[in-house]
């Protein structure tokens, strides 16, 4: 079933500036995405337009099959947020900002309580917001996302200002959410962990999609290949070396390992190449491609 659906979006802001355009995205239920993008690329408007909180200038935005900005109290209720610089009550107590949303949300205070533990802040309840660090906060702002169990979360940056533990244990129990069916979208720049807790990747530059699915899908897209190592077990003759070689994209390593570069580069032919003239193929190793690769790839695309 379709949870975030948004058709034809485009923002423009009041000084002019063109935020978002051509915003097409649907997002199913149990689905968890990544919204990745340089800074000034429109996710926090994104999530904001999703949220309700910003009129898109053209385009529709819908959860759970209602328009964002005709969503009653109870269908809000669904949806947990972490927003880009937290949103909480910084002249009250921790308790008191658990308190507010809990009673806002009809839940008891204890499901609170456990949150501040698990996040560890269980001994700064009594502690004004203002006085708390921006890491606390932002374990306040995870605390409350999550406070009503809601079905739907967007979060923009949640891991930004985490210390190292809380962050891992952040990108734990997000990745523990694929279980429960919890529709999320997550922005962040930490693009090692949007890797690992999503099951598709949004990327977007300049307002526009550039390219989304999963990590296979966004390789093929963009046609990003790393490089593949050919381990022979004999010494390659040098007649074989010198062939290869031509090749601008092989380096021969020592003498017994070939690096392919660049995707005009076929690996099986070089394997069939080397097998044909009776050198024995031990290992073929190809790199791991990663989402920053994919990231800078594009980034630097735009930098030229
Ligand atoms: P991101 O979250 O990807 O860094 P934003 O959605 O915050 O990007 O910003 C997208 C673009 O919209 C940027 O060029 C930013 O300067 C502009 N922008 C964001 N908020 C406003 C605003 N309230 N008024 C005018 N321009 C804005
Ligand atoms: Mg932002």
């Amino acid at each position: 079933m379709e949870t975030i659906i948004l058709k034809d979006i485009r923002k423009v802001y009041k000084n002019g500036v063109e935020a978002l355009k051509d915003i097409n995205i649907s997002i199913n239920a149990g689905e968890i995405v990544g919204l990745i993008g340089p800074n000034g690329a429109g996710k926090t408007t994104l999530i904001n337009i999703i949220l309700g909180l910003l009129k898109p200038t053209e385009g529709v935005s819908k959860i759970l099959g209602v328009d964002t900005d005709k969503m009653t109290k109870q269908q809000r209720k669904k949806i947990g947020f972490i927003l880009d610089g937290p949103g909480l009550y910084n002249d009250l107590t921790v308790d008191e900002n658990i308190k507010f949303w809990s009673e806002l949300y009809g839940v008891s205070q204890v499901r609170g309580e456990a949150l501040l533990n698990q996040w560890g802040l269980y001994e700064n309840r009594g502690s004004l917001v203002k006085g708390l660090s921006a890491g606390m906060k932002q374990k306040l702002a995870i605390s409350r996302a999550f406070l009503h169990d809601p079905s739907i979360v967007l979060m923009d940056e949640p891991t930004s200002n985490l210390d190292p533990v809380a962050r891992k244990n952040m990108v734990e129990f997000l990745k523990s959410l694929h279980d429960k069916e919890k529709t999320l979208l997550i922005t962040s720049h930490d693009l090692f962990d949007i890797e690992r807790i999503c099951s598709r990747i949004i990327l977007l530059r300049r307002g526009q999609i550039v390219v989304s699915g999963n990590m296979e899908e966004l390789k093929e897209a963009l046609g990003v290949r790393m490089g593949v190592t050919i381990k022979v077990s004999s010494k390659i003759p040098k007649d074989i070396v010198n062939e290869i070689s031509k090749d601008s994209e092989v380096n021969v390593i020592g003498e017994k390992e070939l690096i392919l570069s660049g995707d005009k580069i076929s690996p099986s032919s070089v394997v069939r190449y080397l097998v044909n003239k009776g050198i024995e193929v031990e290992k073929v190793e190809e790199e791991k491609v990663t989402l920053e690769d994919i990231y800078t790839y594009i980034v630097k695309e735009d930098e030229e």
